[in-house]
């Protein structure tokens, strides 16, 4: 029963990340404040009340419109909302927590864990919009990966591996410039840093694969000069491998 209401609130916290999310996605590449600034209409800028703005509810309360101007809002974000609700609460039910025992250790590892989600998935956000990963969360990327090495060092584990993989980040963060390639390796370094070599070599296999595919329907079709957002499959089949191997390793 207890169990029954983590995951319930899991995927309510989920949904809530969700919203956040697309709000990111929008306000990073118009280099809008993402946090101190209240939400809005991007069609009428009304200001949005906190009825306007809970996750699901909200959208289907006002039946997908702006409670102010009647524009529509894209069915996009509910389903990203709905999307995120599961994907989260799968993360949780993975970790096979033990609500009871657990400590902050697990508390710090969950937080981190759920920042690293959130940077993939807005990565994936942008990707899709723009085809390339903005530097301000590349470098966002580069502070959650030193906290997270910090915390492994704090509960002793040997960070050895990761301080490397750290290094590379930093690197092809320096040298970058606005190729694609360049975020493809950061995003492979980050992920990485964060699941680990069985996570990242399966996920790896699995871009390659779809890409391969991308590429014959792009032939198939004639379509030509479309990027295929393979920044983005590695962070979809990343968080997917992620959740699968907790929950054949039984959790955290
Ligand atoms: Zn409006």
């Amino acid at each position: 029963m207890l169990n029954i209401i983590i995951y319930v609130f899991a995927f309510i916290i989920g949904t809530l990340l969700g919203s956040f999310t697309t709000l990111a996605v929008y306000r990073i590449p118009r280099r809008e404040n993402i946090l101190n600034k209240r939400s809005y209409c991007p069609n009428c800028n009304h200001k949005l009340g906190f009825l306007d703005m809970i996750p699901i509810v909200s959208y289907l309360f006002l039946r997908g419109k702006c409670r102010y101007c009647k524009d529509k809002v894209r069915i996009r974000y509910l389903i990203l909302e709905v999307f995120s609700g599961i994907i989260y609460m799968l993360f949780i039910m993975s970790l096979n927590l033990n609500i009871l025992t657990m400590g902050y250790k697990e508390l710090i590892y969950i937080l981190i864990m759920t920042i690293y989600i959130v940077t993939l998935i807005i990565i994936i956000g942008i990707d899709r919009e723009s085809n390339t990963i903005i530097k301000s969360v590349k470098k966002f990327g580069l502070v959650i990966a030193l906290i997270y090495i910090l915390y492994l060092y704090i509960v002793d584990i040997n960070i050895y591996r990761y301080v490397i993989y750290y290094i590379l980040l930093l690197l092809i963060y320096v040298i970058q410039n606005d190729k694609y390639i360049y975020s493809i390796f950061y995003i492979l370094f980050f992920t990485l840093l964060f699941t680990g070599t069985t996570v990242v070599f399966t996920t790896v296999i699995f871009v390659l694969l779809i890409t391969a595919i991308n590429i014959l329907i792009y032939k198939y079709k004639k379509i030509e000069n479309k990027a295929i957002p393979i920044c983005s499959y590695i962070c979809i089949f990343n968080i997917g491998f992620m959740i699968l191997n907790n929950f054949t390793n039984s959790g955290m």
